[in-house]
């Protein structure tokens, strides 16, 4: 037997229902914050990822890089912002003195241990917000993605601040902490260690306790901060409170990639169960993403969202989850004869507009209304030997359990007019 390659999975049809829910809610979502969806390419040239200054083990270690057949090199995307953004690059999308805000949602593939919640290939909803430095802007996106959480009805969300400062005030920090951590460096966990020299930020958030000891008598980003940075994070956390959002300042908070500078933050689940990649999404600000990419020298946000992660964090909530009726009705046939004549008003059905199925293969009538609950079909169409000689059909309500017979030709006008009240 084939099986599928380690690190991904498979929709089944079941699940592919709460993935099409989940969707279709992250559109309107976004519909209401007048954000407008994109699409780029899996893969692009390398380059878009491996850039001079991005060192994070995302992209030095974790990404599908292959030569076509004409020897370029190209690489899966890893995440989905710097693909995003050479595309607004590129089409000239951000237009100066406007903002320019999209949202996309896509596979992402990422060469890492495999485990609950991580996966080599796996989906992210994200947003890009181009071209506003007012702290309003830092404001928003972090609403939206706590409002995001809340219209999914995930519970246990918490939303960890920190502020990184301006791409001058990290190296300054970065050289501190390189030069308090160099002298301890063989007591770091070797994960550690390794980053040290390439991407010290990152041993911030090492889960050793070991190293987290060691960090405790580190020098605090905070005190590198300049007044305009503090100022500015001010401004943000003032909006999110008057907007009555919960969050957690954390200053160990870096995020995994090196474009980010400034506001970052992420929403992490505090939900049982969760396991050990509780971190639900996040982003923040990059002042010099756009640039690096060929663009205006202008700072942009954003985040992103594992969806397999919501999606997990749905299940564990409990939240019942709204499934909607995937059909309007479902034909049932009571002998043979009728099977063309019932398949013949499906399909006029389906033209007009209905969500309609049924079994060609001769069933009885208790499994044909079993298939008919087991699909949540709102209606059972009832098609005998006698309703099709009298051009009529018997409309069983599976709500109400109401049934009545009506000629053939009335049949939409009345499930139209029961349709419109029950939806
Ligand atoms: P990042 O792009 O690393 O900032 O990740 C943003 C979000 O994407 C994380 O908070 C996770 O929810 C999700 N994510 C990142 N890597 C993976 C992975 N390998 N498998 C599943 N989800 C992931």
């Amino acid at each position: 037997m084939y099986q599928r390659v380690k690190g991904t999975y498979d929709v089944t049809p079941t699940e592919g229902r709460a993935w099409r829910e989940l969707e279709n809610q992250l559109h309107q979502i976004m519909s209401r914050y007048h954000i407008d969806y994109v699409r780029t390419p899996i893969f692009e040239y390398k380059d878009v990822f491996h850039r001079q200054d991005e060192h994070s083990d995302m992209v030095t270690k974790e990404t599908y890089n292959f030569k076509d057949r004409s020897d370029r090199e190209l690489t899966l995307r890893p995440e989905g912002t710097a693909g995003v953004i050479r595309s607004i690059v590129e089409n000239k999308l951000y237009v100066p003195g406007h903002t320019l805000k999209v949202y996309y949602l896509g596979a992402n593939y990422r060469y890492e241990r495999p485990q609950k919640g991580r996966y080599r290939e796996f989906y992210q909803v994200g947003v890009e917000v181009i071209g506003d430095p007012t702290p309003i802007i830092d404001a928003e996106v972090i609403t939206l993605a706590y409002e995001l959480i809340k219209q999914l009805r995930i519970q246990g969300a918490v939303v960890k601040i920190n502020h990184l400062g301006s791409s001058i005030t990290r190296k300054q920090y970065q050289s501190a902490l390189i030069h308090y951590l160099t002298p301890l460096k063989d007591q770091l966990s070797s994960e550690s260690q390794a980053r040290l020299s390439l991407n010290p930020l990152r041993i911030l958030d090492s889960k050793s306790k070991t190293d987290q000891a060691i960090l405790n008598d580190a020098p605090k980003l905070n005190a590198f901060l300049t007044d305009e940075d503090r100022h500015y994070m001010q401004s943000v956390l003032s909006i999110l409170d008057q907007s009555n959002i919960p969050y957690e300042i954390n200053d160990q908070l870096v995020r995994g990639l090196d474009y980010y500078s400034q506001v970052v933050f992420e929403i992490q689940s505090n939900l049982e169960g969760f396991g050990a990649q509780n971190a639900l999404g996040g982003g923040g600000r990059y002042d010099h993403l756009v640039k690096e990419l060929g663009g205006h020298d202008v700072s942009g946000i954003g985040f992103a969202f594992g969806m397999e992660r919501l999606l997990i964090a749905q299940s564990l909530s409990h939240s019942e989850q709204h499934i909607s009726h995937s059909l309007d009705a479902f034909i049932i046939t009571l002998g043979k004869e009728s099977t063309i004549h019932a398949y013949l008003l499906m399909d006029r059905m389906r033209r007009q507009g209905l969500n309609v199925s049924m079994d060609y293969q001769v069933k009885s009538m208790k499994s044909q209304l079993k298939q008919a609950l087991d699909f949540r079909s709102k209606f059972a169409i009832l098609l005998g030997s006698d309703e099709i000689s009298n051009q009529e059909v018997t409309v069983k309500n599976l709500q109400t359990e109401q049934q009545i017979t009506m000629k053939e030709t009335e049949l939409f006008t009345y499930l139209s007019s029961q349709l419109g009240v029950l939806s």
